[in-house]
């Protein structure tokens, strides 16, 4: 039985896992203790509780639990790399590289550092949304502190070059940070092999509890320093102060724990429901576009757009079905994706985007319903379409000259 509306929103966050919950729920009520306290047994058992938590999200990242910065979630944890990076390595320089399509986490910290002075480098992406290492070899300068690039992209699902990426800055002398919210838990990441100084990750992308996450802070080959962002009770070895969140640090390594358990038969379901929709689409709809690369993919992300339909419009068709589209999602107004602009889509294919994020839960049934239905919307809204019936009749849009008005 199909339960409305349909979830197709995963990247926005995760419905929580069962199992999570059932993780978490002793430690909000008699194991309530605080984990630093130290004279008594409430202490010891949230400690301990902890302890295991760091441990089980260390593991999926091939870290130790020496090197888990315990956070609220992915946001804080870019603002604590990238500004803890620029103020520990200020004597260094001041030069910090970054991607266009960054998660407004890392472009809005690296803005407020160029407040600071700070000179900041956004290098553009190709078509497919990936970096050019070439491009990214020749932006770094000998006041190049921090090169910040995500692991898999939040709309579009592209994944970076990691590895490669990493290993130029290593021959640099570089730190490297990325945003590997989209991608923990997801596909096999390895902070080991992928050359990584320092990794932002939350929770409640990966079938966890909201408002906690981390920083992986590597600690030898480099050891990487910071200026801690919280000042307090000198909490997660002075990198960020604050009482920890014990019930939800008990989720996140839940959480942790099953994504590594499941991960082959999870990347096969997903990969499996995202081309069963794609190919669904694309072989019953014309004028229709996968934005981002589709061989470097995060295997969850589906992003199309439909030419000649206006993406709200389709939005309100399939309102039994929460997805995001490319002009809504970063803004109450309706400016375009600006990760679909750094592609090079137009406004117009920007607008005409959706967001398709499938998870855990999601079924073939609930697949099936999604791509009939999406095919009726489109094909209705089309029909309303003079802009379609012209391309249709066979003119060249470009060349028709508009009139005024
Ligand atoms: C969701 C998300 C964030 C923000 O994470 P929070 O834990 O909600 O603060 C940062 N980066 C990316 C890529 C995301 O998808």
């Amino acid at each position: 039985m199909l339960q409305f509306p349909i979830y197709l929103d995963n990247h926005a966050t995760t419905r929580m896992d069962p199992r999570v919950l059932e993780a978490m729920l002793p430690y909000f009520t008699e194991n309530f203790g605080n984990a630093a306290s130290r004279n008594h047994s409430f202490g010891w058992v949230a400690e301990e509780a902890v302890e295991k938590g760091r441990k089980q999200i260390a593991d999926l990242i091939g870290a130790t639990s020496k090197e888990i910065v315990l956070t609220s979630g992915a946001t804080e944890s870019n603002n604590l790399a990238i500004k803890g990076v620029a103020e520990m390595y200020a004597q260094k320089g001041n030069h910090i590289i970054t991607a266009a399509t960054e998660h407004k986490a890392v472009l809005d910290t690296c803005k407020r550092l160029e407040k600071h002075g700070c000179r900041v480098t956004y290098l553009p992406v190709g078509q497919d949304g990936l970096v050019d290492l070439d491009q990214l070899r020749e932006a770094i300068t000998d006041k190049t502190v921090l090169v910040s690039i995500m692991y898999g992209n939040n709309e579009i699902g592209t994944i970076q070059p990691v590895r490669e990426i990493g290993a130029i800055c290593r021959e640099k002398g570089v730190l490297f940070h990325t945003d590997g919210t989209q991608a923990v838990g997801k596909i096999p990441v390895s902070v080991l092999t992928d050359n990584i100084d320092l990794m932002s990750f939350s929770a409640h992308k990966m079938y966890g509890p909201k408002g906690v996450g981390g920083l992986y802070v590597r600690r030898k080959n480099p050891r990487v320093q910071l200026t801690a962002q919280m000042d307090g009770g000198g909490h997660e070895r002075g990198f960020r102060s604050g009482t920890l969140n014990v019930p939800g640090i008990v989720g996140l390594g839940k959480a942790a724990e099953l994504c590594s358990l499941g991960m082959t038969q999870e990347i096969a379901r997903a990969s499996e429901l995202r081309d069963r929709l794609k190919d669904k689409l694309l072989s019953e709809l014309d004028e229709t576009y996968i934005n981002g690369s589709v061989d470097h993919r995060l295997p969850h992300n589906l992003n199309i757009s439909f030419a000649y339909v206006e993406g709200e419009s389709l939005l309100m068709g399939i309102n039994d079905i929460a997805v995001s589209s490319g002009s809504a999602c970063t803004s109450a107004t309706l400016e375009p994706s600006y990760v679909l602009k750094a592609l090079g889509a137009g406004d117009d294919l920007a607008h005409s985007s959706i967001r398709f994020g499938i998870g855990r839960f999601n079924t073939d049934e609930e697949i099936d319903y999604t791509a009939n239905k999406v095919i009726e919307v489109v094909r209705k809204l089309r029909d309303l379409s003079p802009l379609y019936e012209m391309v249709k009749e066979g003119v060249d849009l470009s060349k028709v000259e508009w009139a005024a008005h």
